[in-house]
């Protein structure tokens, strides 16, 4: 089934014609659950791994940050858990409620596995992995038809608290003898472990964020946007931010939402050039029940966090590139 976002309540170019300077194409991916294969493109997903090709590991040992530690095993048997009691509320039209069993098969609130464990080398796990075909915005470098997201499960005080990011591009047609099974962490932060999910890739057009946009115009976009509570009733939706500009959710391209912190450069730190947005890890694939990006496709009672990623409380982790060398090392923010 494809996704697709519901037309813009607002055409904000015609309104601001020199919006379109600052206006960018993103491919959203509308990750859902699912069985993806190596040779699809995924979130969470097995990747298409050389098997001569060692897997990456995260050796920072006591410099995580460790709040609570799981087994990938419990994070995917107490996700299982919680649908199947949601299923049986949702099948019946009663109250969810977890059975004595359930209960007892979850772990304490406050359950951790040893924290000594994270002293080992960290297999990263897959976060998503994207082949040219399937994404218009993708970018990598020539000759390559395959991104590789991956990250480390754990909280890294050095990268604003963040999983530790690593990117892989390749040529799919070079991998001969792809790995069987992917090592796998011993224990992980449960908000860092994504559900496999199939992707449904559709292009979007975004415009820069508000504080990014030149002052004057955006002072005429926040005096048109007041214009509009005021005036009459047919003129909703004219939130810039909310509805206008930015995509919600994963995302491959197109621009950061800025709004935690307020815009801060992103600099290549091996060259100093301004970076630009690669990639968007979200909690969420829009906002509240109705929120204008939610796909036509989907009822409103539709969850919106299908890959169970929460990143912080529940904002964005934004991967950003060096636009002069794909070697140089990519930089994130949560936001
Ligand atoms: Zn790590
Ligand atoms: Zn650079």
């Amino acid at each position: 089934m494809t996704r697709t976002t519901p037309p813009r309540p607002v055409d904000i170019a015609e309104h601001f014609p020199e919006l379109r300077r600052y206006s960018a194409t993103a491919t959203r991916l509308h990750p859902r659950p699912g069985g993806p294969s190596t040779a699809d493109s995924s979130i969470g997903g097995p990747l298409l791994w050389p098997s001569d090709e060692p897997w990456p590991v995260c050796d920072d040992g006591d410099d995580h940050y460790i709040f609570q530690l799981q087994t990938p095993a419990t994070v995917r048997r107490t996700r299982e858990i919680y649908a199947a009691a949601q299923a049986r509320a949702d099948a019946s039209g009663t109250r969810y409620e977890l059975t004595d069993e359930e209960l007892a098969e979850l772990p304490d609130i406050d359950f951790s596995e040893p924290h000594d464990l994270v002293k080992q080398p960290i297999p990263l796990i897959p976060v998503a992995q994207l082949y040219r075909r399937d994404v218009p915005d993708f970018a990598g470098p020539q000759g390559t038809d395959l991104l590789q997201v991956l990250w480390c499960p754990l909280d890294h005080p050095k990268e604003g608290h963040n999983p530790r990011v690593r990117l892989y591009w390749r040529r799919a047609a070079d991998v001969t003898r792809p790995l069987e099974t992917a090592p796998e962490p011993p224990v992980v932060s449960d908000a860092y472990l994504p559900e496999p999910c199939v992707v449904h890739p559709e292009r979007v057009r975004e415009y820069q964020y508000g504080g990014l946009l030149p002052e004057q115009l955006d002072a005429r976009i926040v005096a048109w946007e007041k214009a509009g509570e005021a005036g009459d009733e047919d003129e909703t939706g004219r939130s810039y931010h909310y509805d206008l500009s930015l995509a919600p959710g994963w995302k491959v391209g197109g621009y950061a939402n800025w709004s935690l912190t307020d815009p801060y450069p992103m600099d290549c730190t091996e060259c100093g050039t301004a970076m630009t947005l690669l990639f968007t890890a979200d909690s969420s694939e829009w906002h509240g029940t109705g929120g204008s990006w939610r796909p036509v496709e989907e009822p409103a009672q539709a969850l919106s966090g299908p890959t169970e990623v929460v990143i912080g409380r529940g904002y964005a982790l934004y991967v950003f590139r060096c636009p002069v060398s794909f070697e140089h090392p990519p930089s994130t923010a949560m936001q």
